[in-house]
């Protein structure tokens, strides 16, 4: 069998008709950027998350750093994150002007937060990017909460979270704003790229409208210099189709994780994903940890047809790009590192089939036999 670990070839081909129409109806309109869907689709986005606001932007990173910058992120401002992220999580904050902080992880993949603590009581950092890692998010009250009180903002990188909720509400309730991620590969992915800031505060929505296109804060009038990230008509209307489906999509996500875990809980060497109290996840990846097998499961799967990935097998710590332009937290960031050799990604997307998902139990079986 052949086992892909994406296939958005099969998600369009069942929904083909819907989505052609979708792509006419913009063309024939003509207004292939700021056409009507990019508002529809960001209402309908801010209504998904329960919030006021939402900016589309041309991508996740674009998201992230334009809502540092609306923040007012100062030229060499320090900003922790987690070191175990994929490499836009930290490179926006390089792109805002900031410095970024490396923080360590905890048994769920996401920064410490006793680290994230002691860097706001210390006054250590100008702000913090909080990683959803996976699919699940980090508590976000109390330290915005404690952030707040020290005038220290707090963005949330929901790029992968789009659908989780901790102790019942989504990202972007307690921080500065969240951002979210449409690249093909998220759980609602674009025919491209895409991305949005959502955020309960009138001001930051604003600021960020005004960055998306070049400044401008009244027809020709520039009175700051902007970025040019629109999300494109098409991509939105695309968007705004398939964001219909985030439930179902989840629910079947949520039963393929549950037979995951079902075969790894006989397997002694393997131990499925945490999930942290007050947390649901919505397993946009499915990640297992495999110990110094790793390699060589990694192997055993690709020979029996099925594709994996590793998120992520080099930590931001340890990134070249990153190498002169940002900081370790004291401690360092051992077990990233660690997680960075023993995670491995099975395939998860909703058009999975029952018969896939027990040929991929078998061969997990397979190996430790
Ligand atoms: C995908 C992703 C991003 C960047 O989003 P793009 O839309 O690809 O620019 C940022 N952070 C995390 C955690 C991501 O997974």
């Amino acid at each position: 069998m052949d086992i892909p670990f994406m296939r958005l070839d099969r998600q369009y081909a069942a929904r083909k008709e819907d989505l052609d129409a979708v792509v006419e109806t913009v063309f024939t309109g003509g207004r292939v950027l700021q056409g009507p869907e990019v508002r529809l689709f960001e209402q309908a986005l801010a209504k998904t998350v329960e919030l006021e606001h939402a900016v589309a932007v041309g991508s996740g990173t674009d998201a992230l750093s334009l809502s540092m910058r609306a923040l007012g992120l100062e030229p060499g401002g320090r900003v922790a994150v987690t070191s175990l992220s994929f490499v836009a999580s930290a490179s926006s904050i390089i792109h805002a002007g900031g410095i970024p902080l490396f923080v360590d992880v905890d048994d769920y993949y996401l920064s410490r937060l006793d680290t994230l603590e002691e860097l706001i009581e210390s006054q250590a950092i100008d702000g913090i990017i909080l990683v959803h890692l996976y699919g699940q998010m980090l508590e976000t009250q109390d330290i915005c909460e404690k952030a707040q009180a020290k005038g220290i903002f707090v963005i949330e990188d929901a790029a992968q979270a789009l659908g989780a909720t901790h102790a019942d509400k989504p990202p972007g309730h307690f921080s500065d704003a969240a951002c979210i991620s449409f690249d093909p590969t998220k759980v609602i992915g674009a025919f491209g790229s895409g991305g949005s800031i959502v955020t309960h505060r009138k001001d930051m929505a604003e600021k960020c409208r005004c960055l998306r296109y070049h400044g401008q804060s009244k027809k020709g009038i520039y009175s700051e210099i902007g970025y040019n990230s629109q999300m494109h008509t098409v991509q939105a209307a695309m968007l705004l189709e398939k964001l219909k489906y985030l439930n179902t999509w989840q629910e079947h996500r949520e039963s393929i994780a549950a037979r995951y875990n079902d075969a790894i809980a006989s397997l002694p060497k393997i131990q499925a994903p945490r999930i942290a109290e007050k947390n649901t996840h919505i397993y946009h990846k499915y990640v297992l940890r495999a110990g110094n097998d790793r390699d060589r499961l990694l192997e055993h799967l690709t020979k029996a047809g099925i594709g994996t990935a590793i998120h992520y097998a080099t930590p931001l710590s340890k990134q070249p790009c990153f190498s002169g332009k940002a900081e370790i937290t004291h401690g360092g960031c051992h077990k990233a590192e660690e997680a960075a050799n023993e995670v491995l990604s099975l395939p998860i997307y909703p058009e999975l089939q029952d018969e896939e998902v027990a040929y991929i139990t078998e061969m997990l079986g397979k190996f430790f036999r």
